[in-house]
């Protein structure tokens, strides 16, 4: 990233795709996968490349309902682990759930590159946050030995463990699919997204919809699960705060 320079105006994103052309080289990445980038690329620069007042709260809300659930999980794909692994493994460790690796296009060894490049994450994580250094080390990661299939999914993307994303009441899915994500509500699941794009299929079919890039979004996520001891749910509405987001989206026009 050294060759970025620090004043540059859009650095943030030009280290996200450096980040994921590192991570394609690796293998870790399936070959479409840069296409989705790009399109939640656009999406952000629509948002005014910051976090919205409808996404903050989101992010409260998701923050809440995961710190009450009775078993979470967060489930991670390439683009996840290329940009947020460390972040992530943070998150699990502060809520004390599983992180688990599903990919649509499962190979045996973009398998291995994500699960070998997470326990690299751990060591990472352990050093920025030295006080956290036991509960980062009780971090399941799981996505090696699948035992069991979301229900009504078709393709390796339904496999799945029963001790992660099938038994969980609660799952953090950044960057999901529509399909499922559709399949995991239909399990009656509480399904909290991270999406750029508030018109995707993902973004109308999930119980909250944080419509925020990423690594900004986890960034707050973080400091909530750190600081925010008993976090407060409302009576969430995700259509109405999808409805405010691109409210948000039409005001950074005027
Ligand atoms: P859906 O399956 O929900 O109908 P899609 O098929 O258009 O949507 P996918 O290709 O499944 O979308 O996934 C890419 C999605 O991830 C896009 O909607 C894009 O906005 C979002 N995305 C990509 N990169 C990021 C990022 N860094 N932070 C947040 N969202 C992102
Ligand atoms: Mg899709």
């Amino acid at each position: 990233m050294g060759d970025i320079p620090e004043t540059h105006p859009r650095r943030d994103s030009l280290i996200s795709r450096q980040k994921l052309v590192e991570a394609a080289t690796k293998g870790m990445l399936a070959d479409s996968a840069l296409i989705a980038h790009g399109r939640g690329e656009a999406f952000d620069y629509l948002l005014g490349e910051k976090t919205c007042e409808a996404a903050k709260l989101a992010i409260a809300e998701t923050a809440s309902r995961l710190q009450k659930a009775k078993k979470c999980v967060i489930s991670v794909n390439g683009n996840t682990v290329a940009l947020a692994g460390t972040q992530l493994i943070v998150c699990a460790a502060l809520l004390n759930c599983p992180i688990e690796v599903n990919i649509y296009y499962r190979t045996p060894k973009r398998m291995e590159v994500l699960l070998s490049t997470l326990k690299e994450q751990k060591q990472d994580a352990s050093e920025l946050f030295p006080k956290m250094k036991d509960e980062i080390s009780r971090v399941k990661i799981l996505g090696d030995n699948p035992d069991v299939r979301i229900p009504n999914l078709d393709g390796p993307r339904a496999n799945c463990h029963s001790e992660g994303i099938f038994s969980a009441d609660t799952i953090l899915v950044p960057l999901e699919d529509g399909d499922r994500c559709e399949a995991l509500i239909a399990m009656g699941k509480t399904v909290c997204v991270i999406d750029l794009n508030p018109l995707s299929r993902t973004a109308k079919t999930a119980t909250i919809t944080i419509v925020d890039e990423l690594t900004r979004c986890v960034s707050i996520l973080i400091e909530l699960l750190m600081n925010g001891s008993d976090l407060q749910s409302t009576n969430w509405n995700n259509e109405n705060n999808l409805q405010n987001v691109i409210q948000e989206i039409l005001q950074n026009f005027n």
